[in-house]
């Protein structure tokens, strides 16, 4: 595989698409690269942004990848400050 594979055919690329794409040329490890217990559940992107680049994801458990999207923290932020309001 040459460093300049690029089979993109314009910027209107579909997120599956793109999924596809990443986890193609993403060899799935083992386990999750952020805490090396678990399997990896899904690739996740690093920035947020989704860009078209494999560099911006990495293979992460369930629990890591709900870590580094913020879910995890936004609930029990949501479920702290529920319990402060009663
Ligand atoms: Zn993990």
């Amino acid at each position: 595989m040459g460093a300049n594979n690029r089979m993109w055919k314009g910027d209107n690329v579909s997120y599956r698409s793109l999924h596809e794409y990443l986890v193609f040329h993403n060899n799935k490890p083992a386990l999750c690269v952020k805490c090396q217990k678990k399997p990896p559940y899904d690739l996740a992107n690093i920035s947020g942004l989704y860009k078209r680049d494999i560099n911006d994801y990495q293979w992460l458990c369930r629990r890591c990848h709900m870590i580094s999207d913020g879910r995890l923290s936004n609930l029990v932020e949501h479920n702290r400050l529920r319990r402060c309001s009663n």
